[in-house]
């Protein structure tokens, strides 16, 4: 870990998947940390914390149960992580759900949902994390989850594939509005990472076509470079895009997808 603490960040739905992994990847930066989930995930973000502060002695630490799509735990959480480790520099937004189905079959609830996680959630992580890093005056960068179904349509995904191109259009707009306070905001556009989610569409797909082989061999078939990714690949660009070399890139979506689909 880096001896010369970076600032404080925030990785919503960290308690498993790419967001597990970011939190750790800045934690190892040197960044003090505010691990966040939904409460069904409080265990996982306590053994996650423990398991940091023992890989990393020194590193400031909180645990945050939040529903990012709930504006007052969103607010909440901010306040908090601030009370505790002091400030706030970075917001991950990461937390996001799927739900797999025919569009002639997907329901109104599933569209409910997955819209007020994906985009409410990550506006209000936007809003009230810039509000914070203008009050702060130091810069700050925010950085959103869309997808590569945030750049092109997929089967089975409207509604998850509509609300990563909304995160698209925030990270664009709020970027333009916040690039004077030294604030960046970009995003990480996916390809298949191998999480639970992705087990959830490769399943769903099997579910609802005559592919019953789901998405793994064709998401390998159609990269460039013929392999899924792991969630150290999105980490590692989060790490990059958090980084003070960074300042120039803003409003910005980067694909992390072996090469599936090029802008
Ligand atoms: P994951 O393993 O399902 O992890 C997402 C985490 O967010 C889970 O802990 C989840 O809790 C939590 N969460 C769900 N709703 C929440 C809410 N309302 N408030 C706070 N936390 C909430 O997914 P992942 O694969 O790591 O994906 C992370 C992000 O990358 C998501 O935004 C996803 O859409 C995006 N992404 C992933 C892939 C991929 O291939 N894996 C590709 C493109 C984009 P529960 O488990 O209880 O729901």
């Amino acid at each position: 870990m880096s001896s010369i603490r970076k600032g404080v960040a925030i990785v919503t739905g960290s308690g498993q998947g790419i967001g597990r992994t970011i939190a750790t990847r800045l934690a190892a930066d040197g960044f003090d940390i505010g691990l966040s989930d939904v409460g069904s995930n409080k265990e996982k973000l306590d053994a996650l914390s423990a398991e940091l502060a023992v890989k990393y002695p020194g590193l400031r630490l909180c645990v945050e149960v939040a529903d990012v799509s709930v504006e007052e735990e969103v607010k909440a959480l901010i306040d908090s992580v601030v009370k505790q480790l002091g400030s706030l520099n970075v917001m991950v937004a990461n937390a996001g759900i799927n739900r797999v189905a025919p569009l002639v079959d997907a329901t109104l609830t599933d569209w409910e949902a997955i819209f007020s996680v994906n985009v409410r959630g990550t506006f209000l992580c936007y809003k009230y994390a810039a509000q914070q890093m203008i009050a702060q005056d130091q810069g700050g960068r925010i950085i959103g989850a869309s997808s590569l179904a945030g750049k092109k349509g997929h089967r089975f995904l409207a509604a998850y594939s509509a609300s990563k191109f909304a995160v698209r259009g925030l990270t664009q707009s709020a970027a333009i509005e916040l690039g004077r306070h030294r604030i960046t905001v970009n995003a990480y556009a996916p390809g298949p990472i191998q999480t639970a989610m992705l087990e959830l569409l490769h399943e769903g797909t099997a579910k609802h076509s005559e592919d019953k082989d789901g998405i793994y061999d064709k998401m390998k078939r159609t990269s460039a470079v013929g392999y899924l990714g792991n969630t150290e690949d999105v980490a590692s660009l989060v790490s990059y895009l958090v980084s003070p070399e960074a300042h120039f890139v803003t409003g910005q979506t980067v694909a992390v997808d072996g090469g599936i689909f090029f802008d």
